[in-house]
This record gives structure tokens, sequence and C-alpha cells, in this order.
């Protein structure tokens, strides 16, 4: 297995202890307490982070407070917050490879795909992100009331910062879902607490660094490496934060949703899916069944958005299937270090198993396993798998596994596929596969999903608001629609 010699600064990095940033330094967890982070491609150890409770939280929360409230941070100019963005996006594309390198090193994936993919929507996230600072803007208004005061009244509304950011994130995309909730927190001028997931630490301690060197103030931004038990919990409890951001599962997602109601910080949650691929019968054959198995082999099916549920129209159904089953076949399976490799290592024996455990429910209730459905070592890998002869009732189609693992029915009309593609609990992302656009229009508004791709599946654009219907989520990533989300409005009467 050829691979691609580490660089040298991502050598360094794993050469030092890794320490957290809260406010203007790098600490340990108060408790001493550390948690080892593995390399899924041979499950072995990398290094040891911090593992934080409430006690590091709390200091960070406190730190975030106090540059939000107190520090130059908050009477940042609005082109002083824009240039540090764009800064911060040039010094992450000077590292890009070293990002790459810690992001394929933690999380199993391709570093190609990784630089490629996640670096590089960082940098785009963060440069449409920094546009925004100079361009925040209440309105005025002329009133008509109050009617008993009279007089002259001159009214505008204000949009300020929302204040202190709690950020947690998945283990899936990283160093990206830090910036998505990075960018628009530091255009609109709140501080930020960022929460990585226990299993992949290294690149948001990566991301910290880069933050000082750019040169924002102590406390805008602050990481806490630790469980979701103990330190994602603390975050989301705390009443020093103002405003929650969530990326994981659904299930995690209503837990941090009804605690935020407690104290009513807000809170906006990018959760699961289980997204459809739809294949109509005109669609471009061969783009559609290469589609497909992108939608779901990408980033080993490890995708919010994966298209994990394919449905072809039946008299192309043993064609496209057939197709993708070829390409699972080809694929060679691999650490996300060797370039030829196609498929990498899922994020933990935990995940392996999840998934692993999906396959056999498959067999044990007699769906044919078109293709794959090992697990392979070591290093937790699970081969690219597509499964059909199954029923749209039963849990292969309706629950998302988060692996590489395709689930395959044919329809018989375009009611029907609509029918199928929203008989489920998510609501994330759906791809249409057709050239037919007076049909592909009709369909797009019956598609109860956040993003609707024609011709192409997880097409993402920062101008692009990203996040779910359903139980996929609640606000919108990106876009304009993100800024909403990280400022308020202050309503201003004034009396002339
Ligand atoms: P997860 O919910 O287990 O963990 C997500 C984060 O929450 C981690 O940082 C974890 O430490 C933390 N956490 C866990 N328990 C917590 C608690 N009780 N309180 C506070 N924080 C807690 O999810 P995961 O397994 O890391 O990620 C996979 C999931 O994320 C999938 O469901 C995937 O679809 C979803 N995801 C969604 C998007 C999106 O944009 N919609 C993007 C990526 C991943």
């Amino acid at each position: 297995m050829e691979h691609v010699p580490l660089h040298s600064k991502t050598i360094e990095f794993l050469s030092k202890r890794p320490q957290m940033l809260i406010g203007a330094g790098w600490i340990d967890a108060a408790s001493g307490a550390t948690m080892v982070v593995r390399n899924p491609a041979t499950g072995e150890r990398l290094l040891d982070v911090p593992s934080a409770d409430h006690v590091d939280v709390d200091r960070a929360v406190q730190a975030a407070r106090r540059a939000f409230d107190d520090s130059a941070w908050s009477r940042t100019r609005p082109r002083e917050r824009q240039n540090l963005l764009w800064r911060l996006a040039d010094l992450i594309e000077r590292d890009a490879q070293v990002i790459a390198e810690l992001e394929c090193l933690n999380n199993g994936k391709s570093a190609q795909m990784a630089r490629l993919v996640d670096v590089q929507l960082s940098v785009d996230s963060l440069r449409y992100m920094a546009g925004w600072a100079t361009k925040l803007s209440g309105t005025t208004v002329d009133p008509s009331l109050p009617l008993m005061a009279g007089g002259e009244f001159h009214a505008f509304i204000r949009r300020e910062a929302v204040g202190v950011v709690g950020a947690i994130v998945a283990w899936n995309f990283p160093f990206m879902l830090a910036c998505w909730k990075l960018g628009p927190a530091l255009a609109t001028g709140c501080s930020l607490v960022l929460k990585p997931a226990d299993e992949t630490p290294l690149s948001a301690l990566k991301l910290a660094e880069l933050v000082l060197e750019a040169g924002y103030p102590a406390g805008v931004f602050n990481v806490v490496t630790g469980t979701g038990l103990q330190a994602g919990a603390a975050l989301t409890r705390h009443p020093g934060v103002d405003k929650l951001t969530f990326t994981g599962s659904t299930e995690v997602g209503k837990q941090v949703g009804k605690v935020a109601m407690d104290n009513m910080t807000r809170v906006t949650l990018e959760l699961g899916g289980k997204s459809p691929t739809i294949v109509l019968a005109d669609a471009d054959l061969q783009e559609a069944t290469a589609g497909a198995a992108n939608a779901i082999f990408f980033n080993q099916g490890q995708v919010c958005c994966a298209g994990s549920r394919l449905y072809v129209q039946r008299k192309h159904f043993d064609r496209v299937v057939g197709g993708i089953v070829d390409i699972a076949n080809g694929m060679r399976l691999g650490s996300g270090l060797d370039p030829s490799a196609d498929i990498g290592p899922l994020i933990s024996a935990k995940q392996q198993d999840r998934v692993y455990n999906y396959i056999e429910t498959g067999r044990e209730l007699g769906a044919t396993i078109a293709c794959g459905g090992e697990k392979q070592g070591p290093g937790y890998f699970v081969q690219p798998t597509v499964i059909v002869d199954v029923d749209q009732k039963h849990r292969l189609v309706q629950e998302e596994i988060f692996g590489p693992v395709l689930v395959a029915m044919p329809f018989d009309d375009i009611d029907e596929a609509v029918r199928l593609a929203n008989d489920n609990p998510y609501g994330l992302g759906a791809s249409i596969w057709s050239n037919d656009m007076s049909a592909v229009h009709r369909m797009i508004p019956r598609i109860k999903s956040g993003s609707v791709w024609v011709n192409c599946h997880t097409a993402l654009d920062p101008v692009l608001p990203f996040g779910g219907y359903k139980l996929s989520g609640v606000g919108r990533e990106m876009g304009a629609a993100a800024i909403d989300h990280y400022t308020e409005l202050k309503t201003v009467m004034i009396k002339l």
C-alpha cells in the first residue's frame, strides 16, 4: 500500500501534547483527565487529548462571555471582523495539506478528498461569511403608534450579535462543521466555545492555533475537548451560553433542544438523514448510476445527507442497481493516506458494529445483499454494500445507518416515487435524476426535504442554506439564513 509521506507540520503537530484553548491559554483539563484519540484505519492510539468536564466548560464560557461583553472584540468594527475572517481563511489555505492529513488520520477519510472537499468548503464558507460582517443591517420604520403618547416618534430595528455561542459538532466532517459555525459567529461579532466530537478533536485544535495566529483577541474562540456526556452536556445546560448550534444525531439533538429551552437558549439543530435518490426512466442512466453510487459511498456513507435510499423507475431498476454493484465491487478498501484506496474505514469499532448489525438484520429478514456486506480489519472497515428485496417499512429503509450501505427499491410512477421518498421521518436532502424538467419541477415542491438536487447529490455552496425538514433539524446553516440564527433583533422607539 503506497502512503503519501506526512507533511512535516503534521508530524510536528502529532508530536506535541495537545491542550485545549481557553481564553488566552493552552491548558489541560482541570481534573487532569485525558481521553484516547485513535486512527480508524488501524485502530491504534494516535495521542491523548484533555477530557473536559463542567469546570473546564465553565471556564471556557466565562472566557467567551468576557470577550463578548468587555474586551476589544465587542468594539471591533465590521471591516476588522471581515478582514480577520479572510486572514483565517488564508491561513487555513496555507495549511490545507496539514489539516487534510489530520482529518484523514483522525477520521479515516481520504486525505485527498479532505483537502478538495472539507478544507476547500471551509475556506469558501469563511470567505462568504466574512462578507456578511459589513452587510448586517437593520431597518427604519415610520410608526403609527403608540396611540396615547402623542407627539412624534422615530423607530428603528437593530440587528445585533446574539452573544456567546456554544457549538457542538459531529465527527464526520470535523473541521468543516466547526468552520460552518465559526464563520457566522465571528462575522456577526459573537464569541464561541466549540466542543468537537469525542472521536475527532485534532482538527479543532489545529483550527484554534490558526485563530490565534490570525489575531483574534483572547476568549473569542475557545475549544473544549471531551465527551458528549460530560463536556457536551455541560455546554448545553450552561446559562452563560446565549445560542447553541448542534450538529449530530437526532437522538442527542432532541435532548440538546429540550435542555436549551430551560434557559431559553437560542438553538439550531443539524441532525440525521435518510435521503432518497430518485432515478426517473428518462434519466441519463450512466450519470445517474455513477451519481447514486457516489451519493452513498462518498465519505464511507458517513454523510448526513447521503443518498442512502435509492428508488429507480422499474424498467431500469436492474440496470442501475447492477451498475452500482459493479462500482462497489471495484472499490478498494484502504487507508485514507493511500491515494489508490476508494473506501476508508468507518470512524470507530462502535460504528463498524452498528453498520454491520444493520446488514445482519437485513439478512435475517430475507433481504438480498447484492454486494459487500462484510466487515474487514485491522481498522474499522465495512465493504460498500447494496441491499435489494427490502420493504419500505423495514428498519433498513426507515433508519439512518450512517455507513456505506444502500437500500434500493423500484417504483412505477412519479406519484409513487414522491410517496416513497416522503415516507420517512427524516427530511434533509433528496436528489432527482431526470432530464424531463416539467416532471422534475412538479416533483420539487412535493418533496419534504431541506435540499433537492437535480442530476447531482450533496451539491453544497456556502451561499445556499442547508438544513432539514422533519427530524433532520431546526434552522439552517450557510447562506443569509445562517446570519439570522446568530443575531437578535432589537426594536428602538424614540419620542422626539
Ligand atoms: P452524536 O449525536 O452522537 O454526537 C454529536 C456531538 O454531540 C458530539 O460532539 C458528541 O460529543 C455530542 N454529544 C453527545 N451526547 C451529548 C449530550 N448528551 N449533550 C450534548 N452533547 C452531546 O452524533 P455523531 O454520531 O457524532 O454524528 C453522526 C450524526 O450526525 C448522524 O446522525 C448525522 O446524520 C449527523 N450529522 C448531521 C449533519 C447535518 O448538517 N444535518 C452533518 C453531519 C452529521
